[in-house]
């Protein structure tokens, strides 16, 4: 029985699990989507927290400026840039009517200073703002001080009193860790199996404590949890449920909707915004997509986008079942090459939250990942990781879907000749030389397969 269910009878009532355990690339558009102004209300945080957030992120910029000197262009905001894919799309596009699904995009977490992917987003506001609280409570700041001065031997001292952990499959760990040994917590990183060496080894090098398991996310975030909940000075950071990160990730919509505008970009009605977010337990994509929706409206159509052998977050909202499945239950593996998309169950509080403002899912296989990542680099000279490509092909799922997706959401011919396909390239820029070769060489060898 899987959640009180024969697989029988789940085939019967969901027969896209069927495909979904023979491992083929699949799409499900959401019937259940609702206005925004509606769903919205689902969520159970609001525009104010995103504010709040991002006024936060604002008052660490002086200290962020000061110690990752990388962030001084930016002012110490942790900022990407966005770029069109001009070569990739006429690529993607042969043999189809010219500009006939608008334009793609490309959102660059892969550059993101610090951690180089879209955890430099909720990890590091994590612990910032667990570090306000503590710095806050404990004298060292006060409310209008220049935050700067968190880079000090005293403040160091301070924070050396408290740990910070956290479960990840490698980059939030890099985030979490980096940002919390640099303000010198005791931080410690509890890693799965597919983690890669390259980021165990710059976590030691950067002080932190790293704890292997020779099982997946999950165990190492449960691991990771009681550890933390028998010392009362370690704070969890609670990827499966956390809605700070949530919020640290929310505020990139805001920015993105300034970097589109100074482009020239019109998002509203006519001119729809599909953004294609990779997903492992969801508390990035959602966090994103919570923005946009609060950011752009119904202008905005967001898409996740998993691996074949991780499809958690598909499983979880078509089965309605959310965290109480986990693709394991049905036989999938959740083996992938994508780097922290290998999530088996994915988070039952985005899942629940967001299941009526996320337009559709689909799934990639790691062949085309690979393939995808060779492209993009003959194409456009841009080199991210294989769990970046993941939202590539979103633009010709929903270009082709047969769903009745683009009928029901009022997208037509005209209004896809209008639209603008975002991929979020979720990271890549701090892949080790050697170990970037070796993607292309595969991509490349699949490609001319
Ligand atoms: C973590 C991660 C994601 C997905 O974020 P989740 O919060 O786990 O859904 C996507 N791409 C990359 C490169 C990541 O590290």
């Amino acid at each position: 029985m899987i959640a009180g269910k024969t697989m029988e009878a789940w085939l019967d009532s969901h027969p896209l699990i069927g495909e979904l355990i023979a491992l083929r690339e699949t799409s499900w558009f959401n019937p259940g989507v609702a206005p925004s102004a509606e769903a919205l209300g689902d969520v159970g945080l609001s525009a104010a927290d995103v504010a709040d957030a991002s006024a936060r992120l604002e008052r660490f910029a002086s200290y962020i400026q000061r110690v990752f000197p990388e962030t001084a262009a930016s002012r110490g905001i942790i900022e990407s840039g966005v770029r069109r894919l001009p070569a990739l799309q006429a690529k993607l596009s042969e043999g189809r009517a010219a500009d006939a699904g608008g334009q793609l995009w490309l959102k660059m977490d892969s550059h993101l200073p610090i951690s180089g992917s879209i955890k430099a987003r909720g990890g590091i506001y994590e612990v910032l703002k667990h570090a306000e609280d503590l710095a806050l409570a404990g004298g060292l700041l006060q409310a209008g001080d220049d935050y700067a001065k968190l880079d000090s031997d005293a403040a160091r001292a301070f924070f050396s009193g408290y740990k910070i952990a956290v479960g990840s499959t490698g980059n939030l760990g890099l985030s979490i860790g980096i940002m919390s040994a640099k303000l010198g917590f005791q931080a410690t990183v509890h890693m799965s199996a597919d983690a890669r060496q390259w980021k165990k080894d710059k976590l030691r090098a950067h002080g932190v404590t790293v704890v292997e398991y020779a099982s997946d996310y999950s165990i190492a975030v449960a691991e990771g949890r009681k550890q933390a909940q028998s010392d009362p000075l370690c704070h969890f950071v609670d990827d499966e449920n956390s809605t700070n990160l949530f919020l640290g990730y929310a505020v990139a919509a805001e920015r993105l909707r300034g970097q589109l505008a100074a482009a020239g970009v019109v998002v509203d009605k006519e001119h729809p915004l599909f953004v294609y977010l990779p997903c492992g337990v969801g508390g990035g994509p959602g966090g994103v997509a919570f923005g946009l929706k609060l950011a752009f409206g119904d202008a905005a159509h967001c898409v996740f986008a998993e691996p074949t052998h991780s499809p958690c977050m598909l499983l979880g909202v078509y089965t309605d079942k959310h965290d109480a499945v986990a693709v394991q239950d049905f036989g999938i593996d959740n083996a992938t090459a994508a780097d922290g998309l290998a999530v088996g169950r994915a988070s039952g509080f985005v899942g629940k939250a967001m299941r009526r403002l996320i337009d559709g899912y689909y799934t990639v296989s790691d062949d085309n990942l690979f393939r995808l990542l060779a492209l993009l680099e003959q194409s456009e000279g841009l080199r991210l990781e294989p769990s970046a490509l993941a939202g590539v092909p979103g633009m010709l799922r929903v270009l082709d879907e047969a769903q009745g997706y683009r009928a029901r959401m009022g997208l037509d011919a005209r209004r896809l000749a209008n639209a603008t396909h975002l991929v979020w390239g979720t990271g890549g820029s701090m892949v080790p030389p050697q170990e970037m070769e070796k993607y292309l060489a595969k991509g490349r060898q699949l490609l001319a397969g």
